[in-house]
């Protein structure tokens, strides 16, 4: 199914949190085969924009479409099923499961739960070794950032969002990750990443988008945008 639109796409969204505008009218694509990376100040609205996105927060205007289709008033659970996958700046897997078991958890909550899934994202995020039948609870940072993307990755997600994935990793870590994701846009899957480290959007973004005070206030390419970001 191939479409000219973007995958994900906001339109117009407005976000509140009592009578404080989190998000004040705000419009992104997100297509097919791109990382697209928010980057912002603390406070800017990244993640209440991720939360609109994958469906934990409801904006009080504007609208989620996923290839063209209205996704607003879609619970999170079932814009997982359609294919938006997501991972957690705190991580979010299941102490007491494997890493296997954890993956394939990502795989039944996704759109396509075939054994075939699990092995591919294991093998992809370098955990089809021994590791797979470790508990997961225990295993160090680098590798619990990996699980949780093989768990976002195994349902065969059509949009990928990532809050901060390289928070906590260390440099080497940082580039075996730029360049999964890479690998991952470059197969079709649109991936939207929110990110502190500039260093990574810089090396990893196709588009960067720059959002301060619940608005976008500059998009393009990162080497033209980040120089510019506040
Ligand atoms: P960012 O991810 O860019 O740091 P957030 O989207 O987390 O920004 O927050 C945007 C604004 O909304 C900030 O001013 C923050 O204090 C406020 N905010 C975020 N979450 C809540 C909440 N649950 N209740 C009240 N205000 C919130
Ligand atoms: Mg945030």
């Amino acid at each position: 199914v191939s479409s000219a639109g973007p995958v994900l796409a906001a339109r117009r969204l407005r976000a509140r949190y009592g009578g404080f505008v989190a998000l004040d009218g705000v419009d992104l694509d997100v297509p097919a085969g791109w990382v697209t990376a928010v980057v912002g100040p603390n406070g800017a609205g990244k993640s209440t924009l991720f939360h609109c996105l994958a469906g934990t927060l409801r904006p009080v205007r504007g609208r989620v479409l996923l290839d063209g289709r209205d996704i607003t008033r879609l619970p999170a659970h079932a814009r997982t099923r359609l294919g938006v996958a997501r991972s957690f700046q705190e991580l979010a897997v299941f102490p007491s499961l494997t890493v296997a078991e954890n993956v394939r958890v990502g795989a039944e909550q996704g759109r396509v739960g075939d054994p075939g899934a699990v092995e591919r994202a294991l093998a992809l995020f370098g955990l089809a070794g021994p590791v797979r039948e470790l508990p997961a609870a225990g295993l160090p940072t680098g590798t619990l950032r990996r699980v949780e993307l093989a768990r976002a990755y195994a349902g065969d997600p059509r949009v990928l969002l990532l809050d901060e994935p390289a928070a906590g990793l260390d440099t080497a870590e940082v580039t075996a990750l730029a360049r999964i994701l890479r690998a991952l846009a470059a197969d079709g899957t649109a991936l939207l990443v929110v990110e502190h480290d500039l260093d990574l959007v810089a090396g990893l973004a196709d588009v960067v988008h720059v959002m301060a005070a619940g608005r976008i206030v500059a998009s393009g390419p990162p080497d033209r945008v980040l120089e510019a970001a506040p």
